[in-house]
């Protein structure tokens, strides 16, 4: 039984690789990456890149400041640990679109480009358009460089916290992942924006563990994900045919659960990017980010439930890396 489950799950990797990019080389590159961790290599010089949450908070007021009549900061709640996770609402359209970054606290990357993408829209908001931008959702893993979040002496993955078709690690044990899905709902979000290190690629649901990938909006969501990487370059297409299936993430649940147009951003080459790279990982997505947020519709999907079958035994191929 063991043996015809492991030579099915490989069939689907053979699979996937004719449909898109490697699910191999992407385990490969895994356990590289855990090796890497390990031995510290790369010589990054990621502490001259790192800002803790007071300095980002900071750089939110100082925008708020400058641009006073596009830009205002607002609390999303308190999290678990305490700490006041607040966001930047920029212009004042009628259709209300969100970035979050940093789900996984150790992507520092993915909150400086949020806070550029931040700058740039304060400068010149979208048309039409009410922007939210939450640089950091996990603030005690960013402050500790981690991808957890710890709750009760525990440490979970905030990305894999919400409700969905084919499981998920919670529902909602953080407060953070449930403020946000609250979030959701009570803005009426239409697009979202959600940014994690590293891959690179920009992609669109379903990332989960399943065979049937599709929704009725494929070619919609791969248009927007071109629109995305112009500058880029990154690779675009489905979640799980460029990254590995993943149940109970924010990017399929805001899709599934309320036809947001959902698109993950699997941004840069690293998870430690040092200065020089965080320049070029802002110059190259915050063009694609206005030019996505530019093309996406202006009232939510309505054909967002999921009637494909789930198949467990691709929860082994989470990786839990990205
Ligand atoms: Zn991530």
């Amino acid at each position: 039984m063991l043996k015809r489950a492991v030579h099915d799950i490989f069939s689907f990797t053979r699979d996937l690789e004719k449909g898109g990019m490697g699910m191999f080389q992407r385990i490969v590159r895994g356990l590289a990456f855990i090796g890497c961790g390990v031995l510290a290599c790369g010589g990054v010089s990621a502490e001259a890149a790192f800002r803790n949450y007071a300095e980002i908070q900071q750089g939110m007021r100082d925008l708020a400041a400058k641009y006073p009549a596009n830009v205002q900061t607002f609390v999303l709640t308190k999290n678990d640990s305490g700490q006041t996770i607040e966001g930047l609402r920029i212009g004042s359209g009628s259709v209300r679109n969100l970035v979050v970054a940093t789900h996984h606290g150790n992507e520092y990357g993915s909150t400086e480009v949020a806070m550029a993408f931040a700058a740039s829209v304060a400068q010149a908001p979208l048309a039409g358009q009410t922007l939210f931008v939450i640089p950091v959702l996990n603030i005690p893993g960013f402050n500790a460089r981690s991808r957890w979040e710890p709750l009760n002496g525990r440490s979970l993955d905030p990305n894999r916290d919400y409700p969905g078709p084919c499981g998920t690690d919670g529902p909602f044990r953080l407060k953070s992942t449930r403020a946000l899905a609250d979030f959701l709902e009570r803005e009426q979000i239409v697009a979202s924006a959600t940014l994690h290190t590293y891959s690179p690629a920009v992609v669109y649901p379903w990332g989960m563990s399943t065979h049937d990938l599709s929704t009725p909006y494929d070619d919609l969501f791969a248009g927007l994900c071109k629109a995305a990487t112009v500058e880029s370059g990154y690779a675009s297409g489905n979640n799980t045919q460029l990254i590995y299936p993943a149940d109970g993430t924010f990017e399929d649940y805001a899709f599934w659960k309320h036809g947001v147009w959902s698109i993950l951003f699997e941004l840069g080459y690293s998870h430690n990017p040092n200065p020089g790279a965080i320049d070029q990982m802002i110059k190259v997505n915050v063009p694609g980010l206005r030019r996505m947020f530019e093309q996406t519709p202006r009232e939510r999907a309505e054909r967002h439930g999921f009637t494909g079958k789930c198949d467990v035994r691709l929860k082994a191929f989470d990786l839990r890396t990205e």
